[in-house]
């Protein structure tokens, strides 16, 4: 079974600033982490491949750097790295990354048979990365899933909700976005570690992928952020007087009348 893994790597701290001029996030000098959600895809992926065999393939797109999060995948893991890489795809809203992701899944030797992510992001967590993808890549998806098992033609999953949870069967191949319930990844081999600082990771730039131009970075994102601002806290705030067994009085009356009890 080929199953890939898509990994963002995100900053790892609240340290990171807005670029009032660009809206743009400013990462330089943040350490950064593979995003938690993703690290519940990965172990998934190890745990399929445990029991049905196969090999498991992360990618990643980003800054040269985002390399080090295919590394620590590899670490646990993993048999081959992407990374894709190109100062062309700087500034991609969800639309241009899911369309870059989705071509470099197609220059893969072998079709995925299941692509997994993370449910979000916990930095841009807009969660539309998966759907993104599976939608260029034409296959279908379930999100929020935290458990899965695997026939000759379907896999049938575990879906959480609100209330509980669904239970999907559904046709290969297709993507999911995994939850963080559904495991917690396991800690890297020494061994394994020693190899993956030596893999070799190939960077698939914007003629490798042969992306179309108008579909990628910036200026092929049909998005555009006009303005980031953190939202005023309205605090309707009243002080109540007089001795404490009229304040009580008074202030379950107000809460009735807002129907709060
Ligand atoms: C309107 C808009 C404008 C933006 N402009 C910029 C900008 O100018 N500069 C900039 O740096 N960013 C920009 N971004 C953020 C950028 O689009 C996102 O970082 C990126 O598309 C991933 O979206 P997300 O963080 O919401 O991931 P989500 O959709 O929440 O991620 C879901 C899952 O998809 C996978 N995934 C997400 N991103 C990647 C990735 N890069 N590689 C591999 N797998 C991935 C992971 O499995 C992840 O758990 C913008 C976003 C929006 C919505």
């Amino acid at each position: 079974m080929n199953i890939v893994v898509c990994i963002k790597q995100v900053p790892d701290s609240d340290k990171v600033t807005i670029d009032r001029e660009t809206n743009r996030l400013n990462r330089a000098g943040v350490p950064s982490i593979i995003n938690p959600f993703d690290e519940n895809a990965l172990e998934m992926a190890l745990q399929l491949k445990e029991k049905h065999g196969g090999q498991i393939t992360v990618v990643t797109m980003g800054p040269p750097q985002a390399e080090e999060a295919l590394r620590s995948a590899l670490a646990v893991g993993a048999d081959k790295a992407i990374l894709i890489s190109d100062r062309k795809f700087g500034g991609a809203d969800t639309w241009a990354t899911s369309y870059t992701i989705t071509l470099a899944l197609k220059k893969l030797e072998e079709p995925a048979d299941i692509i997994l992510f993370g449910k979000q992001a916990i930095d841009g967590d807009t969660a539309q990365v998966g759907p993104g993808v599976a939608h260029f890549y034409g296959v279908p998806i379930i999100t929020l899933i935290r458990e899965i098992e695997v026939s000759d033609t379907s896999f049938k999953v575990k879906q959480v909700t609100d209330t509980g949870f669904n239970l999907w069967e559904i046709d290969r191949p297709a993507a999911f976005t995994v939850v963080k319930e559904a495991n917690e990844l396991r800690m890297p081999s020494l061994k394994k570690k020693l190899a993956a600082k030596k893999a070799e990771i190939p960077t698939w730039g914007v003629e490798d992928l042969g992306a179309e131009m108008e579909k990628i970075g910036l200026s092929g994102s049909p998005t555009k952020v006009n303005k980031v601002f953190a939202p005023p806290i309205k605090m309707n705030k009243e002080v109540l007087d007089g001795e404490p067994a009229e304040m009580v009085n008074v202030l379950l009356h107000k809460l009735r009348e807002r129907k709060v009890l």
